[in-house]
């Protein structure tokens, strides 16, 4: 079995640098990284672990070019603060002393691993006109119709603090958050856009169970990505029949194979060194 090459990553100054332009168009960036759906929309995802990140962020209001308003999330260099009481970030929050209340106020939001299976989409694939884009499966459930884009990555999952509570909630009822799939879906009712989770009844022809597992051991440190101390990640994308079948996002199989002797080459040099030490 091939050596999984999960999360490689580059790691980051903290200080959130970089346009939110590069965010979208750097397909390693977190952002790109993270499950998104859109208003009647859904995911199937499963959670990787127990484990996930909750930090304090500034809700930083923005408008689109076309007049839409949104709300990024920053992250507080400040009230952040690792086990021993230390900050997990070493430079000063400048939200915190910003003369707007709304920008200096926090609010708490969770973040964790997620495998993504893939998405039902509302419409079919926007960008049909790019190399490498494919069509998605139209699948009609119950009434409607939808379009199936198949994703099988590990994927950032991020909620509100009600959304994290209704989670909690639905872990004490259950031994583990693994044991089941959830659809994460999108609603939008007048102004209001709410996000939730469900137990999925979608059927898998394979759920990646053991290969999850394998991954998530490997995966980048959930606390450094919520503190922007790691910006990029590489995931690996899962094949069609699971097994020996992953595939890097941005580099060709010469490349993993490279990486891979690299890695033998090291591992076999390591275990000289501790020969020596003995
Ligand atoms: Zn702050």
């Amino acid at each position: 079995m091939p050596k999984i090459s999960v999360g490689t990553y580059v790691q980051g100054s903290g200080s959130g640098s970089g346009s939110s332009m590069d965010e979208i168009r750097n397909p390693l960036s977190v952002w790109r990284n993270t499950v998104r759906v859109r208003p009647n929309e859904y995911a199937v995802i499963k959670f990787m672990g127990e484990g996930g990140d909750l930090s304090r962020y500034h809700n930083i209001p923005g408008m689109t070019r076309d007049g839409a308003r949104f709300t990024k999330y920053e992250y507080c260099a400040r009230l952040n603060l690792g086990t021993e009481g230390q900050q997990v970030r070493e430079d000063s929050c400048t939200f915190c002393v910003s003369a707007d209340d709304a920008i200096s106020n926090t609010t708490e939001r969770f973040l964790a691993w997620a495998f993504h299976y893939g998405t039902f989409h509302s419409a079919q694939n926007p960008r049909l006109d790019r190399d490498g884009q494919e069509p998605w499966d139209e699948i009609r459930r119950g009434q409607k119709m939808f379009y199936r884009e198949t994703v099988r990555k590990p994927q950032l999952f991020q909620a509100s603090f009600t959304l994290y509570k209704n989670l909690e909630s639905k872990r004490e009822m259950m031994d583990s958050l693994t044991d089941r799939n959830f659809d994460y879906s999108c609603m939008r009712v007048t102004d209001r856009t709410t996000y939730s989770l469900d137990y999925s009844d979608t059927s898998l022809t394979n759920d990646y169970a053991s290969e999850i597992q394998a991954v998530e051991r490997d995966l980048p440190d959930i606390e450094s990505i919520a503190a922007k101390l790691i910006t990029e990640i590489d995931v690996p994308q899962f094949g069609e029949d699971g097994k020996d079948s992953y595939r890097m996002n941005s580099q060709t199989p010469q490349q993993v194979a490279n990486e891979e002797s690299a890695f033998t080459n090291m591992t076999a040099s390591q275990t000289k060194d501790e020969e020596i030490n003995d």
